[in-house]
Order: structure tokens, then C-alpha cells, then sequence
């Protein structure tokens, strides 16, 4: 008789499901699994049509917690079909006594949470209420089918299939007239098969969907003879990869080489036949819509090579949206499919279905009958099946009413007011753009981990806290704000399903990124999360580190590079080094015009940059100072932001060369900075901008000198500054603040990198000077407005935040830009990092505001 009060109850018997139930049972939990099928598999259970098989292959979408199971179960194939994946589950499920500990043909009607009892309750189709301390929906991304929202459809009186609930007998289309709607992967899979019995096969497309050809056979060779040199290496490598299959990182751009050649690579990948690899050709597919547009034109001309009539194929060649923001498909014959004389594609953005009648399709004014229509038209994915359940948290709120605008979660595993409840491959995680495989491992072992830690620390409750599921928000936000998803309708953005919320639902941030997340929150003491029990209450903020994806991809390719620290080279080697990077950066926007000339420094001739804008002059004119901690760099070495922000904010700027330490030292930069802004104040009209609007900027140490002279201005009685833009200023040597020990390491500008520089410039009582540290200035009042940008992640961001606060409160208008996620350098790295963006943007009417009504 299974228990009515349980620790954990689980919904789904699908790979999560089972996995999950094994790690309970191991670690001493009991549980309930509840199962609506009447086997295991979960979508290889219901999933069961033609042609089904996994686009995963299959050295990668398995098990890897049993390594046993790599000796015990050879598959077939490099895809494997629904029915092996099937008898896969099943045979883990056997091996590991798992149907003992599942209860079939239940569905979850009710769960609410008793907030004085600290449990769940769980009503179930038997009619029977569980209790449990934790409820975990292992339900599947995929598992709810959609309604196909076409009218007509309970007037058929023909055979209506549905993709994802086909039936378990096998379905003999031979002799019949069939219509299939969809043509997504389901469709895609099935049709070759349905076409090769039918007498007749219309297909309706409504979207036309990229795919490729899965050259299924033996699995790949390269990939197992890596597992079985090192499986736990090869494991390892899919757990932190970008998608939960290991894959080299691509670093050149579409744009970087020929049509030629980026058809050539594209082919090496189209060749290899594995799903992700396409996209995986350049590094900027995702996120550049030019370079997604090479992969749409391979993938296109594809179509037309197989597909004989013209406008067939250009029928079903997609357009308008990017490849890889509607899931690819792989197929076996599908667009062949099109030159059998059979078959029709009917194109229904051009000839709607008007209704399904009684014996066929009536469309764009022709009536046709069928024998069958099979439902290809997808699923309400990912939140589907979790607001199916009637879930009622804390306070009677229940799920479905807090998502109404969008799911909101904490790491896609848990959400605010819904103690001890969890979800695998939740949205706000990875999932269906992941090996889902990989996914629900990690899942599960967070789960399990979690609730291990709970029982050690004797917590009987969690719950993320509402702040910890904000900044998730956010930052799947930012991840998806680079990409070009949200352009199109696709499942993915809840677009197929009429009323959903607009948003990205999977994390697009990465997997192996978002296990470190995850793996944080756990480590460092439940991170974003209330727990409770014994008499224990903890709250534990946090943050868990939320960088920007872009940046973060940039670190790790950094990282890989082992580039050896700027402090133990020379100046020399340091600035050739700086030299040799700047090569190989985009070189930003183009501006109206570029001149080079040279200005009258403190100690002799100093060479400077305009950049100017391609409007009408005269233009305000903004006095660059660059970055490189006055020992690096020069007026050229910040070229592509000085480009960004001229054109951005359609003023002029003339970056400023200034003298370098060691060679001369403190404070030989400030007498060069002040002698550049003096003299362009001087000339101002001459250079084409105007005297009477002139704004100061820079960046890090140039940021530092941007201060210091803004204020030497000021007490000399001009020039007259409209605005101080200052990014990432070094405003403070005299001490070191928090963040220096927070981000000291990892994050480019280290806190040794940082010393090296200081250490080069100026002794430690010449850094107390107000011209070496302007926070020190005994007053801030009268300067100009100041906008001050600072990084998330910068050794340097509290005294650039330390400025900012003086600076306000001395008076000073002051607009404060904290940028989430970003690093020191990461802001200028100007068409490398898109997340840096919409900094740019804030900064550029930032500087468009310091001269508006001058
Ligand atoms: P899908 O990708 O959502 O495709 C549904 C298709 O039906 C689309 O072509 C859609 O057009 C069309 N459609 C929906 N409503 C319609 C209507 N009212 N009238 C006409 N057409 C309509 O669904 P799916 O093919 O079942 O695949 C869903 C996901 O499951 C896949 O993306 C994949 O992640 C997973 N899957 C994986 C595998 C595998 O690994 N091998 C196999 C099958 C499925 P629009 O595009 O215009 O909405």
C-alpha cells in the first residue's frame, strides 16, 4: 500500500521523473511518482508517430549517472527512434526497480501548499490526497499538444491523429487521402513516412521551417571514440558547454570571410548532420542578423537543390525569420517528399483554411476531402503542463494568475510564494534549447543536493525571495536581448498559442554557465532564497554572479587563450600587447570624418583624433581622455568608441594623446589633459565645434584625468564645461574599496593589474593629491553635471559610485549608470559585446543631454 504522506511527490515518469525517483530513494527519501501514461518515457511515451527520433544523437541524449548503463545498452543508431529511446527507458527503469515506486494512469488534478502545516496536498484523478513536504513537477516542456485553433475541427468524421498523442497500434495510411497541418519537426519526421503509404497527402503550411538532413547511420565516430577515451572528460566538457553537447566554440564571424567560403564551412557542418552544428559555424549567428542571414541563404539553397519545382521550393524556403529562433528540424528525405507526384503543398498565409467540415479541408475556396487528418500543429510548451495543475501556493494565489504575464521563476527551478515546489527544465532554465538530457540531470541533482542540505541544516522550507527571482528575470532578459529571438513567433516565445505572454521562456544564457549559477546558489548557502525550519529562520540575498552572457563568453575564451598578466610584463611588452589585440576588434561605426592632428601639450607636441559627425556643424565638441591607466594606450587606442559615441550622440570628439607613465610619471598626464582642454577650448571654432559647448569624457584612467580637470576648470575659472562623462573613473588611490576584494580577480582589470598601473604613475602620497585621486577634493560643489557609468563586476566601481554620491552631494547634477553584468572593458568593446549597447546608447544622450539649451 503506497504512503499517503510522503517527503517528496514527483509528477512524471519521463527521464526527470525517473532519475529523480532513483536519487530519492538513494538518499533515504520517500516518495510518490505519479505517472498519467501507463508506462515510463514521458515524450518518448506519448510521442509514438512515424518517424519520431531524437535530433540529439545518441553518445549524448542518454543517461550518464549509471555509467554502467554505457556498457549495458548499445544503440542502434546515431538518432535513435521513439521506439529505442522507449525500451531505453524502460530498461533503466527495470535495472533500477523504478516501476515499484511509480503509480500509472494518476494525474495531479489539485496541489495546494498548507502554510501551517508547512506540506503539500495532492489531489489525483484516483481521487486520492497525498501530502507531501516537497512537490516536484517533472512534466516536460513538451507535453501538453496545443489546440490547433482552426474551426471545424470536432466536425470530421474522418481518422483525426495528433502528433503528439499518437495512438499505440500502428497506423496504416495506405489507399488514403491524408492531410497534414504543421510543418514543424513533428510534421517534418512524420511526413516522408505518411507519404510513402498514402494515396494522397496534402501538407498546410503556414510557416516554412529550416531543416537538414540528419544523416542518420552508426553514431559519429569522433564522439564515441572521445567518450570511451575519457567518458567523465567528455561528460564534463557537455555540463559546462554552451548547450549540453560538446562542440568546438566557433570564433569567426559570418561577416569575417567570403560568401565562398562561409557556404564552404556551412557544408563541413551541413555534412557532420548533428543539429547544432550549423548554427555553431560562426560566432555571431545569434546574435547578428547579417551573419544569420549567410546560414538562411545555405540553408535556402539547399531547399532548391532538392526540391524540383521552383516554386514549391520557394514556397517552403523560410523567410522572415532567423535561422535557430524557430527550432531547426532534422529530417530523413523531408523536402524529397515535395517531388513526389502525390503530393501538395498548400501554402495557407496565401490560401487560409477557412473550416474543417465533415468530410475534409475547406480552403482559399476549394473544398477538399480526406481520409485523415493528422494534427502536427504543436504544443502550449513549456508552462503547458505546469499551469494544466491546478497549483495553489502561499496566501491562495495560484500558479496560473502569477504567470499570467509571463512565467516567473528563480533559477527555473523554483518561484516566489510556492515554498518546496520545484520544476525540472522550468522555464527561466535551459532546457528545450539544451540537450535536454544534460538538463534534467542537473536538475535533478540540484534538487537533490538541496534537499540533502536542507535536512542537514534542518530547513524544512525553501522559497526564492522575491529579489532573487527579480534579478533572474533580468538577467534572462539581458540574455535574450542580444539575441534575435525575440523577432520571431515561434513556441519559444509563446507566440503559437493564442493570449500566452510575449517572453522568452528558456534561459539562452548557456548551460554550462547556468550550472555555475545554479551550483552558486547551493554552495554559498542557498543564495536568493528564505529557508526555514526548527526554529531557524535564514535569509540569504545574495546575489548569485549574473554576468552579462556576452561578456562572460568573452572571459572564458580569455581564458582558454592563458594570455600571461599584464603585471608581469614591462610597460613595453604591455603596450605591444595592447597594440597586437587592437588588430583584431571590429572597428565600430563610421563617423562623417576623421582628423588627425597635434596639439600643444604641457612638455611639447601631443597628437590628437576629431571625429566628427557626418551632420551639420558646428558641433558640440566632447574632450576625450582615454583609457590604459596612463601607462597604456593613446589617441587612437579607444578608436571604435569614440566612433560610437560621435555617431550616438552626433557630437564631435577630439581624443586627446597625453604623456605616459613611467616615463613621466604623476603629474605629467593632468598637465597634458589640462593643456588639451584648454587648447581645444582655444580653437574650438577653428577644429568646427562650438566654443560654448564643450563637455569633458573618459574612460578609466582617462575618466580619472576627464575629474581632475573638469575640476582644474573649475577653479581656474574655465573653460566652462557643459558635462563630465566619466566610465569606469579611477577616482580614489588612496585606499582600495570593497569591490577591489569582490572583483580583485577574473574580471580582465585585476586588483594587481590595477597596482602595476598606480604603481607606474604615482608614489603612494603623490596618489593623496586631489589632481591624482579628485574624490580626495575638498569640495564638489560648482562642477559640471556628471554622468558616471560603473561596471557590476570592476574592481574600480565603488569610487566611481563614491564620486557619484559626492558629487550629488555637493549639488551636482548627477546621473549614475550602473552596468549590470559588465566588466571594466567590456562597455568600449564596441560591436564584439552587444550587451554593451544600450550603455553606449545611455551614455551617448548622456552626452546629447550636457548641451541641450547651450
Ligand atoms: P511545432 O514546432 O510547434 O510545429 C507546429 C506546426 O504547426 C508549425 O508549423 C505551426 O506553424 C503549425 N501550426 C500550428 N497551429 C496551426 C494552425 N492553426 N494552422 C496551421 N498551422 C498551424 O510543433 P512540433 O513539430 O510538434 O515540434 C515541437 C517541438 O518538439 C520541436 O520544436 C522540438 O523542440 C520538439 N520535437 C523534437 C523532435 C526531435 O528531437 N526529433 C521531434 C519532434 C518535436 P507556425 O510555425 O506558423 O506556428
Amino acid at each position: 500500500m503506497a504512503k499517503s504522506n510522503v517527503d517528496v511527490v514527483v509528477v512524471g515518469a519521463g527521464f526527470a521523473g525517473m532519475y529523480l525517483l532513483h536519487e530519492l530513494r538513494q538518499n533515504g527519501f520517500s516518495s510518490r511518482v505519479l505517472e498519467a501514461g501507463d508506462d515510463v518515457g514521458g515524450t518518448w511515451y506519448w510521442n509514438r508517430y512515424p518517424g519520431a527520433r531524437c535530433d540529439i544523437a545518441t553518445t549524448d541524449y542518454q543517461y550518464t549517472w549509471d555509467p554502467e548503463l554505457f556498457e549495458e545498452w548499445q544503440w542502434s543508431e546515431k538518432h535513435a527512434a521513439q521506439p529505442e529511446i522507449l525500451r531505453y527507458a524502460q530498461f533503466v527503469a527495470k535495472k533500477h526497480d523504478l516501476y515499484s515506486g511509480i503509480d500509472f494512469e494518476v494525474r495531479v488534478e489539485k496541489a495546494a501548499w498548507d502554510d501551517a502545516a508547512k506540506k503539500w496536498s495532492i489531489h489525483t484523478s484516483t481521487g486520492e490526497t497525498i501530502t507531501s513536504r516537497h512537490y516536484v513537477m517533472a512534466t516536460g516542456c513538451l507535453s501538453v499538444p496545443k489546440d490547433p485553433d482552426i474551426s471545424g475541427t470536432d466536425r470530421f468524421t474522418g481518422d483525426v491523429y495528433v502528433t503528439g498523442r499518437w495512438p499505440h497500434e500502428e497506423v496504416d495510411f495506405t489507399g488514403k487521402r491524408v492531410a497534414v497541418i504543421g510543418t514543424g519537426s513533428s510534421a517534418i519526421q512524420s511526413m516522408p513516412h505518411i507519404a510513402a503509404q498514402a494515396k494522397e497527402l496534402v501538407v498546410f503550411q503556414r510557416t516554412a521551417n529550416f531543416s537538414m538532413p540528419a544523416q542518420n547511420g552508426p553514431q559519429p565516430a569522433d564522439r564515441r571514440a572521445r567518450l570511451k577515451a575519457d567518458r567523465i572528460a567528455y561528460q564534463s566538457e557537455a555540463r559546462m558547454s554552451p548547450t549540453g553537447v560538446p562542440m568546438e566554440m566557433a570564433t569567426v564571424s559570418a561577416l569575417s570571410v567570403s560568401r565562398e567560403e562561409a557556404f564552404s564551412m556551412l557544408e563541413k557542418s551541413w555534412q557532420k548532420g548533428e543539429l547544432l552544428q550549423i548554427g555553431a559555424t560562426f560566432s555571431d549567428v545569434g546574435i547578428n542578423r547579417a551573419a544569420n542571414e549567410v546560414v538562411c541563404d545555405f540553408m535556402r539553397s539547399k531547399i532548391h537543390e532538392v526540391v524540383k519545382d521552383p516554386e514549391t521550393a520557394e514556397t517552403l524556403s523560410p523567410r522572415g525569420h532567423a535561422y535557430g529562433t524557430k527550432r531547426p528540424c532534422m529530417d530523413t528525405n523531408y523536402f524529397e517528399v515535395f517531388n513526389m507526384p502525390h503530393v501538395r503543398l498548400v501554402d495557407i498565409r496565401k490560401k487560409p483554411i477557412t473550416s474543417i467540415t465533415e468530410t475534409g479541408i475547406d480552403f482559399a475556396g476549394e473544398s477538399q476531402e480526406f481520409d485523415a487528418i493528422v494534427y502536427a500543429t504543436g504544443f502550449d510548451a513549456m508552462t503547458g503542463a505546469i499551469v494544466n495543475v491546478d497549483i495553489t501556493g502561499k496566501n491562495g494565489i495560484t500558479l496560473k494568475k502569477k504567470w499570467e504575464s509571463g512565467p516567473l521563476t528563480y533559477l527555473g527551478l523554483t518561484t516566489v510564494g510556492f515554498p518546496n515546489f520545484y520544476m525540472i527544465t522550468g522555464p527561466g532554465s535551459p532546457s528545450v534549447l539544451s540537450n535536454m538530457m544534460v538538463s534534467i540531470e542537473q536538475h535533478v541533482e540540484w534538487i537533490r543536493d538541496a534537499l540533502l542540505d536542507m535536512r542537514a541544516k534542518g530547513f524544512d522550507t525553501i522559497e526564492p525571495m522575491p529579489e532573487a527571482e527579480e534579478d533572474w528575470r533580468v538577467h534572462c532578459t539581458d540574455c535574450a536581448d542580444i539575441t534575435l529571438f525575440q523577432d520571431t513567433n515561434s513556441w519559444y516565445m509563446g507566440a503559437n498559442v493564442p493570449g500566452k505572454p510575449r517572453v522568452l521562456f528558456p534561459y539562452i544564457g548557456g548551460v554550462g554557465r547556468y550550472r555555475r549559477i545554479c551550483t552558486e546558489a547551493l554552495q554559498r548557502g542557498f543564495v536568493g532564497f528564505e529557508m526555514q525550519g526548527n526554529g531557524k529562520h535564514q535569509m540569504n540575498p545574495g546575489p548569485v554572479r549574473l554576468m552579462q552572457p556576452d561578456v562572460e563568453m568573452m572571459l572564458d575564451a580569455m581564458a582558454m587563450l592563458e594570455l600571461p598578466p599584464i603585471e608581469a610584463m614591462s610597460p613595453a611588452e604591455a603596450r605591444g600587447f595592447m597594440d597586437a589585440s587592437a588588430t583584431m576588434r571590429a572597428p565600430g561605426p563610421d563617423v562623417g570624418e576623421i582628423v588627425d592632428g597635434t596639439f600643444p601639450g604641457a612638455a611639447g607636441d601631443l597628437e590628437y583624433r576629431i571625429y566628427r559627425p557626418a551632420s551639420q556643424g558646428p558641433h558640440p565638441i566632447v574632450v576625450y581622455y582615454h583609457g590604459g591607466g596612463w601607462v597604456l594606450g593613446s589617441h587612437t587606442s579607444d578608436d571604435p568608441m569614440c566612433r560610437d559615441l560621435c555617431e550616438r550622440a552626433d557630437v564631435m570628439i577630439i581624443s586627446v594623446n597625453y604623456r605616459h607613465a613611467p616615463e613621466a610619471r604623476f603629474p605629467a598626464a593632468v598637465d597634458d589633459a589640462w593643456e588639451a582642454l584648454k587648447w581645444v577650448a582655444g580653437n574650438a571654432r577653428q577644429l568646427g565645434g562650438s566654443a560654448d559647448r564643450i563637455a569633458v569624457a573618459g574612460w578609466s584612467a582617462g575618466g580619472n584625468l576627464a575629474a581632475v580637470v573638469a575640476q582644474m576648470a573649475r577653479d581656474n575659472g574655465g573653460p566652462a564645461l557643459c558635462g563630465q562623462l566619466l566610465l569606469t573613473p579611477v577616482t580614489d588611490g588612496s585606499r582600495q574599496s570593497a569591490s577591489y576584494d569582490e572583483n580583485g580577480e577574473g574580471y580582465v582589470l585585476t586588483k594587481n593589474v590595477m597596482e602595476w598601473f598606480w604603481n607606474h604613475y604615482a608614489s603612494t602620497e603623490d596618489r593623496k593629491q586631489v589632481k591624482a585621486s579628485p574624490l580626495l577634493a575638498k569640495s564638489l560643489a560648482n562642477l559640471p553635471p556628471a554622468m558616471i557609468v560603473t561596471g557590476q563586476f570592476d574592481p574600480l566601481r565603488d569610487e566611481g559610485n563614491a564620486y557619484a554620491r559626492a558629487l550629488s552631494e555637493a549639488g551636482v547634477q548627477v546621473k549614475r549608470i550602473q552596468a549590470r553584468g559588465h566588466i571594466h572593458t567590456s562597455i568600449t568593446m564596441v560591436d564584439m559585446l552587444p550587451s554593451g549597447k544600450s550603455v553606449r546608447a545611455k551614455m551617448a544622450s548622456g552626452l546629447r543631454e550636457f548641451f541641450v539649451g547651450k
